[in-house]
């Protein structure tokens, strides 16, 4: 049998952020292989019985890549589930080079990634009118260096919404290197912890000179994302431009512009 091996984002870790068709085919796999514990629920929530589950914590790239090649010759649908969305952090692309090379065909469903979910979870929006208009996904270098002209403060030079992932413990480097790039150190700070875990996630909301210290009270050490923005409390704001999609004057595909004070037709 030639299986098909999906890559499913899984989302940030409530089991019911997971998508209907990510859902759908976990129902319907003769194999899953879900990467550590941010997704082990939905995983066993939603595997038929008979299914093998396997967490690949211990394993090794290597060793994931041949199990899928090997689950895709007895199932005809084999699941890797991911955190988030499986194009951001995942080692999609090492993992499909193998899949490629031994001819096994294979798919991405998207998901929603944790970016979004810390944001959600605050309740605050990413982009603002006349503030900002962009979203850098990025991470500070660790074990895997940053590309040159990616360093957080070149990225940071541009004072947009910057998610922060994998990088928790390096809040002192965040800190360096927005500052580096003339953020003030009262630019508010937001830290999501377990975004979305029904009973876990945890906010902490702080400045650049003291989200660490904030984090370290609150024994923040792992399994969030940081987000630093212009945008961040927009809502308690007075001065917020209104998005121009909303405005009276503006015309687009859905409406005819009006003159200020005249009535809608509905
Ligand atoms: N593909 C994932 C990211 C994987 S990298 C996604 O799209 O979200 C792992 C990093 O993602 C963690 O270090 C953390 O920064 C972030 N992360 C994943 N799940 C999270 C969650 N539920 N809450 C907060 N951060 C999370």
């Amino acid at each position: 049998m030639a299986g098909t091996v999906w890559f499913v984002g899984a989302g940030p870790g409530d089991p019911e952020l997971i998508t209907v068709k990510g859902r759908a085919l976990l129902e319907r796999a003769g194999a899953i292989l879900y990467a550590g514990s941010l997704v082990d629920r939905a995983a066993t929530l939603y595997a038929p019985a008979g299914c093998t589950v396997r967490d690949s914590k211990s394993m090794t790239l290597d060793e994931i890549t041949g199990w899928l090649i090997a689950q895709a010759a007895c199932h005809a649908t084999v699941v890797r589930l991911q955190t988030g969305d499986p194009g951001l952090y995942g080692a999609l692309a090492e993992m499909a080079r193998p899949l490629d090379a031994a001819g096994v065909a294979w798919s991405v469903v998207p998901g929603v990634s944790s970016a979004m979910a810390a944001a959600a979870a605050a309740g605050e929006t990413l982009t603002l009118p006349e503030t900002t208009q962009t979203v850098i996904l990025t991470r500070v270098a660790g074990r895997t260096p940053m590309p040159p002209g990616e360093e957080l403060a070149a990225l940071a030079a541009h004072r947009c919404t910057l998610c922060i992932f994998l990088s928790i413990t390096l809040l002192a480097e965040v800190r360096t290197a927005l500052r580096a790039a003339g953020w003030p150190g009262q630019a508010p700070v937001l830290v999501v912890h377990k975004a979305s875990w029904p009973g876990e996630e945890r906010i902490v909301r702080g400045t650049l000179d003291d989200i660490a210290a904030r984090c370290r009270a609150e024994g923040i050490g792992s399994q969030a994302m940081i987000i630093a923005s212009p945008a961040l409390g927009a809502r308690h704001l007075d001065d917020i431009a209104r998005s121009k999609l909303y405005d009276p004057a503006f015309a687009h595909r859905f409406r005819r512009a009006r003159a200020a004070g005249q009535p809608s037709r509905r």
